[in-house]
């Protein structure tokens, strides 16, 4: 069972009215992979990563965790809803989600908003989570900021606060929706190196970035994505530094 993936997401198609968004988009994270997605704004990075965790609902497409297939069904709009709410507990508990936006609880500190899903999703006790939420606000180098409140904490702060709630969790998958966007330029190093090194820990990363500098380094695989579909995937070194799509030469012109 070594081999079995650890999330893919198959055929995946997502539209919002008449936009179609997904044209049938698969990506297949082996265990260990750092899959990095490109493209362009509006592409569909997003809507892709948060139809992975069900934050948003396929109209079509097949999701399947670790070998677990999410039953799914079309509910009355089209869109598809999971049947089995212990499947989209699981989902939730072992797919984390790192956002531009950090969304960290404004009226918690930096170490409950880490312990609060261990305690609430996966029942930890009170102790426990405390435990684990050291260890990982100290893993990122947050820990000495642990008692204040994302308000009084720089972005690269709650960013870093951010992927330790996602670590804390103990997850299969980690998914980084543009992590360093919202950063200002000289934050946008610390985060980085703490992805770089959660990367080398082994653990399974889908990152959407615009950081080519991160994709080509630290990611073993790169999918570019070009309204909907993927327009080219594979070596990110390969890709970089050979796109064969003119899509993709002219994205990495302008992204310069
Ligand atoms: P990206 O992350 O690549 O910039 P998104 O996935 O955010 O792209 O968006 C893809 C397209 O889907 C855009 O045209 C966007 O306007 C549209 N879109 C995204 N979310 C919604 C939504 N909740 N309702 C309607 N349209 C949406
Ligand atoms: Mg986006």
């Amino acid at each position: 069972m070594s081999n079995t993936p650890i999330l893919q997401g198959l055929d995946i198609h997502k539209r919002f009215g008449a936009n179609e968004v997904l044209k049938g988009v698969s990506v297949t994270a082996e265990k260990g992979d750092v899959i990095s997605m490109i493209g362009s704004s509006g592409s569909g990075k997003s809507t892709f990563l948060r139809c992975l965790n069900m934050l948003e609902q396929p109209n079509a497409g097949r999701i399947i965790l670790d070998g677990d297939e999410l039953a799914l069904a079309p509910d009355k709009a089209g869109a598809l809803a999971v049947q089995d709410a212990k499947q989209l507990q699981r989902l939730r508990a072992q797919v984390s989600m790192v956002f531009q936006h950090f969304n960290l609880w404004a009226h918690m500190t930096a170490v409950e908003n880490v312990t609060e899903a261990p305690i609430h999703a996966l029942k930890l006790s009170k102790a426990e989570a405390l435990e684990r939420a050291h260890n990982y606000l100290q893993r990122v180098g947050v820990y000495h900021r642990k008692d204040a409140f994302p308000a009084h904490l720089s972005g690269g702060e709650q960013q870093r606060v951010a992927i330790a709630r996602a670590l804390a969790m103990e997850p299969k998958v980690m998914l980084f929706d543009e992590p360093t966007s919202a950063l200002d330029p000289e934050l946008v190093g610390e985060v980085l190196r703490v992805m770089r090194s959660v990367a080398e820990e082994g653990r399974t990363m889908i990152v959407v970035t615009h950081e080519m500098g991160f994709a080509r380094e630290v990611s073993n695989k790169l999918v570019f994505l070009h309204k909907g579909q993927i327009e080219e995937q594979g070596d990110p070194q390969e890709v970089l530094q050979n796109p064969k799509s003119e899509r993709l030469q002219a994205f990495l012109s302008n992204s310069l």
